[in-house]
């Protein structure tokens, strides 16, 4: 399979990560939804948008367009060309909230 990177052109899929659905690019704000989207994931016949990272080239995101039953591309897109910033699937560990932390109660007073 020939994934048709916009910076690099068609290049083999080995050079590529596949992270997902493009739902991912959208988390939801409740734990509910967030649950729903680990673990309750579609496995669509058909055509699927899905993340692609193009580890061993350019290292950007794309949104890859195939279907999933004879695996033809029909279209590849930079996902920073998306409405929606990028930032909800390259996760930057400075940002994460500061844990809170409790003192430990001695278990030898009690
Ligand atoms: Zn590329």
């Amino acid at each position: 399979m020939r994934i048709p990177c916009p910076l690099c052109g068609p290049r083999d899929r080995r050079e590529f990560y596949y992270y997902g659905t493009t739902d991912y690019l959208d988390r939801p704000s409740d734990m509910d939804g967030l649950d729903n989207q680990l673990f309750l994931r579609d496995n669509p016949a058909g055509l699927t948008r899905d993340l692609w990272y193009h580890e061993n080239g350019c290292t950007s995101w794309l949104i890859v367009t195939r279907n999933t039953v004879t695996h033809a591309i029909s279209h590849a897109e930079l996902v920073m060309d998306r409405d929606a910033a990028p930032k909800s699937i390259t996760p930057n560990p400075a940002s994460k909230p500061a844990r809170k932390t409790t003192p430990k109660k001695d278990a030898s007073n009690a």
